[in-house]
C-alpha cells in the first residue's frame, strides 16, 4: 500500500505533481497541448482515492467525448481507482435525469428525440419557412447555440445581434422557429441533447432535497477540456457543486474549439479569479510530439492575433528528435487522398499500427474520399464524429433487435457475448467476414458491437444485456462508435483531446480552413487557426499537412492553399513555392508586368496600398505593429474589397 501513492508520483513532473497532490478543493491546470493535463487529472484522482479522501464512487470526471471518457475509465482502473464515473456532461446529466425524474415528474424520464431535424423542419413548415436542408441545418445550430447560451427563444433576436451572429434566417423568425420547436418537442414528451442538461440543472436548483441527495452522493468533479465548456455546461456544473469547491478543472484557451457553439475559455481564464485560494498549475513540457512537431505548433498559436491572458505559453518539447513535419501540394483531392494512402501503406508497412495513424480534415464531407481511397487500398478504417456508424442501417436494425432481446428469457441471464452474437446472427451477422463490399461494412459494424460487448464484460465482468444496451444508447447519444482497428478518419473537432503516432492534416485550403463562413469575422478566424493548432498537436511523429488545388479529380485549379499554411511551409520543402509561382499562386491578385510585388512577410500574399507595403504586412497577420495602424489597414483593406466587389478573403 505504501508503495501505490509513490507509484501514482511516478512518470509525473514536479507541477504535475502539485496538481496531483493537492488537497481536496479547486484546482486549476493550464496548459497547452500535450503537456499532461490528463494525466495529471487522472492521476489526481487515483491519487485522492488512494489515499482514501475520496471514494471512487464519489468522483464525477467530465470529459469532451465519450472515447475520452472510456479511456478515462480505463486508465483509472489501471491506477487502481476503478468505479469512478468518466462521462461527458451529457451521458452524466442523462444517467442522473433517469433518477431524478420519476421523483418530481410523476412519470418515467421522456425520450431522447430521435431526430431533432424532423422538429425543426416542422416547426419551419408551420411558419411557412424554407425546409430545404441547409436552412434546417442552420436553423437547428441556432436553436442549439441558444439554448447552449441559456437564451430563451423571446430573447434570441437581442442576444444574437449582440453576439454578432450572422443567421441566414431572419432573426424574428429565428427565435419564431426555436418557441414553436420547443412546444412540439414537449408534447411529444421528447428531449433533446440540451434539454438533459437544462433539465438536470433546474431539478437541482429547484428541489434542495433531490440536490442533497445528489450531493451527499457525489463530491468531487473533474472537468477536462473546460476551456470549451459552455453556459448551459457551467450551469449544470454549478448545479452539481452547489456551495461547494472541490472541483478540478483542466484546459488550453488556445485550444478553444467550440465558441461558435457558445463555448467560451472565460470560466478557465476567471477560475483563480472565482476560488482565490484554488491551487493554480502551468505545466509548458510537451511530453506527447517530437521538438519538430512541438516548433510547428509554437508557430502556428504564434500567429495567433491574440491571445487571451495568461494564454501566451510556448511548448518545450521533451521528446527526441523525429522527422520533420512534411508539406505536400496536389493538383486535386483524389491524387491528395490516393497519396494519404499510399503514405499508410507505407508507414504501416514500417511497423506504425493502423490503430496510430489518424486523417484530420475540417468538415465531416472531406471524408468521403478519403474513404474511397483507403477502401481501394484495402486499408481498414473507421470513420469518428460523425452520425455515420450509428445512422448505418444495420447498426439501427441491430439495436432494435437487441432492445427487444432484452426482455427474452433465454438471452438475459449470464455470459453477454454469447447473447450479443446470437441475436446479431438473426440481424445477419455471419461466422466468416463477406470478401468485400457492402456486406463487409454491414459485417464490420456488427463485429464491432460484439467486441464493444467484450470491452464491457472485460470492465464489469457481470454485465448483462439491459447494461449493454444502455452502454450503446449513451455511445448513440454522444455519436461515439465502438472501436474498429484500423485508420481513424475524423474532424478536427472530434480528434481534440486525442494523440496518434501518425497524423495527416489534409485539405488545408481556404475556403475551408479556414472555413469559408468564418471569413470577415476576426474571432471566427482565429478559432480555424487554433483548430489547426489542435491538429498540428494530435501527432506524436510523423505529421504531414496536404492540399489540393482543385476538388474532385482532374478539376480545374481553383483553390488556393490555407492562408495558414504559407508561413508554415519551410524553403527546403518540395511544397515551398518557387518566387515565380507564389506570385501566381499566393495571390489572386495577378502581378502586374512582372515588376516584383512586395508581399506580406507572415502569409506572403500580395500587399496593397502604401500602407501595408510600408509595415510590410497585410492587414490579416499578426504583427508587432501598432494597434492603430492596424485598425487603419483593416479598414482600407475591407473599403478596398467593396471596392473590387470581391469576397473579402481574396483581399485578406
Ligand atoms: P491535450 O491538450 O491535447 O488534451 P494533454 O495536456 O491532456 O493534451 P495528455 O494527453 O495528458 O496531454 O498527455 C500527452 C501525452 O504525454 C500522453 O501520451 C501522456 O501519457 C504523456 N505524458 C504526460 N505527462 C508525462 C510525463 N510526465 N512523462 C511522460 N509522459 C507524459
Ligand atoms: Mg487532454
Amino acid at each position: 500500500m505504501a508503495d501505490q501513492p509513490r507509484r501514482l508520483l511516478e512518470g509525473l513532473d514536479p507541477e504535475q505533481r502539485t496538481a496531483v497532490t493537492a488537497p481536496r478543493g479547486p484546482v486549476c491546470v493550464l496548459a497547452g497541448a500535450g503537456t499532461g493535463k490528463t494525466r495529471t487529472i487522472t492521476h489526481r484522482i487515483a491519487h485522492l482515492v488512494e489515499r482514501g479522501l475520496v471514494a471512487p464512487q464519489q468522483v464525477l470526471a467530465v470529459t469532451f467525448t465519450a472515447r475520452a471518457a472510456g479511456q478515462m475509465r480505463t486508465r483509472l482502473r489501471e491506477l487502481g481507482a476503478g468505479g469512478v464515473q468518466a462521462q461527458t456532461f451529457h451521458a452524466a446529466a442523462f444517467r442522473q435525469l433517469r433518477y431524478f425524474w420519476p421523483r418530481v415528474h410523476d412519470t418515467g424520464v421522456w425520450s431522447l428525440v430521435d431526430n431533432k431535424y424532423r422538429f425543426v423542419m416542422n416547426a419551419a413548415n408551420r411558419l411557412g419557412l424554407s425546409t430545404e436542408k441547409d436552412s434546417v441545418r442552420d436553423l437547428a445550430g441556432e436553436i442549439e447555440w441558444a439554448k447552449s447560451s441559456l437564451i430563451a427563444p423571446d430573447r434570441y433576436p437581442s442576444a444574437a445581434a449582440k453576439a454578432g451572429r450572422s443567421a441566414p434566417t431572419a432573426p424574428e423568425s429565428v427565435s419564431k422557429v426555436f418557441a414553436a420547436y420547443e412546444q412540439l418537442k414537449t408534447r411529444a414528451e421528447a428531449l433533446d441533447f440540451d434539454d438533459l442538461l437544462l433539465h438536470t440543472a433546474a431539478i437541482l436548483e429547484e428541489h434542495p432535497e433531490v440536490a442533497e441527495e445528489f450531493r451527499s452522493r457525489y463530491r468531487s468533479f473533474v472537468v477536462d477540456e473546460y476551456q470549451d465548456v459552455n453556459p448551459l455546461q457551467q450551469r449544470v456544473l454549478d448545479a452539481w457543486l452547489g456551495p461547494r469547491d472541490d472541483l478540478t478543472v483542466v484546459g488550453d484557451a488556445n485550444q478553444t474549439i467550440y465558441s461558435f457553439a457558445g463555448a467560451a475559455p472565460q470560466w478557465l481564464i476567471g477560475f483563480p479569479r472565482r476560488f482565490p485560494e484554488a491551487t493554480v498549475v502551468r505545466l509548458e513540457r510537451d511530453y506527447r510530439s517530437t521538438p519538430q512537431v512541438v516548433a510547428l505548433a509554437n508557430q502556428v498559436i504564434d500567429a495567433a492575433r491574440e491571445r487571451p491572458a495568461g494564454t501566451r505559453l510556448t511548448l518545450v518539447g521533451q521528446r527526441q528528435d523525429g522527422p520533420k513535419p512534411d508539406f505536400a501540394e496536389f493538383d486535386d483531392e483524389v491524387s491528395e487522398a490516393q497519396a494519404v494512402a499510399h503514405k499508410i501503406a507505407a508507414l504501416a508497412r514500417d511497423g506504425t499500427p493502423l490503430s496510430e495513424i489518424a486523417v484530420l480534415f475540417r468538415v465531416n464531407a472531406q471524408s468521403e474520399v478519403y474513404e474511397k481511397a483507403l477502401a481501394d487500398a484495402e486499408i481498414p478504417y473507421q470513420v469518428r464524429g460523425g452520425e455515420r456508424f450509428f445512422a448505418r442501417t444495420e447498426v439501427r436494425r441491430a439495436m432494435a433487435a437487441l432492445r427487444t432481446a432484452g426482455s427474452r428469457d433465454d438471452l438475459t441471464s449470464g455470459d453477454l457475448c454469447g447473447s450479443v452474437r446470437a441475436v446479431l446472427a438473426e440481424v445477419g451477422l455471419t461466422d466468416e467476414p463477406p470478401a468485400g463490399g457492402a456486406a463487409r461494412e454491414h459485417w464490420e459494424s456488427l463485429i464491432a458491437l460484439v467486441e464493444l460487448a467484450e470491452e464491457l464484460v472485460a470492465a464489469v465482468p457481470d454485465a448483462d444485456l439491459a447494461h449493454y444496451n444502455a452502454e450503446l444508447d449513451a455511445r448513440a447519444e454522444s455519436q461515439h462508435p465502438p472501436t474498429v482497428e484500423g485508420v481513424t478518419l475524423a474532424s478536427l473537432h472530434a480528434a481534440k483531446g486525442l494523440e496518434w503516432d501518425a497524423v495527416f492534416l489534409v485539405g488545408l485550403v481556404d475556403g475551408t480552413l479556414p472555413i469559408q463562413y468564418a471569413d470577415g469575422d476576426d474571432a471566427a478566424i482565429e478559432e480555424e487557426r487554433r483548430l489547426l493548432y489542435v491538429g498540428v498537436t494530435r501527432a506524436r511523429e510523423f505529421l504531414r499537412l496536404s492540399w489540393a488545388l482543385s476538388r474532385g479529380e482532374g478539376g480545374k485549379r481553383f483553390r488556393r492553399r490555407s492562408r495558414f499554411v504559407y508561413a508554415l511551409v519551410p524553403d527546403d520543402s518540395p511544397a515551398a513555392l518557387p518566387a515565380r509561382v507564389q506570385q501566381r499562386e499566393a495571390s489572386p491578385m495577378r502581378s502586374q508586368g512582372g515588376a516584383v510585388t512586395p508581399r506580406c512577410r507572415t502569409c506572403e500574399t500580395k500587399l496593397l496600398g502604401t500602407l501595408e507595403i510600408k509595415l510590410g504586412r497585410c492587414g490579416h497577420c499578426p504583427s508587432d505593429v501598432d494597434e492603430g495602424l492596424l485598425a487603419e489597414l483593416k479598414a482600407w483593406r475591407s473599403d478596398r474589397a467593396q471596392q473590387l466587389r470581391v469576397p473579402s478573403y481574396v483581399v485578406f
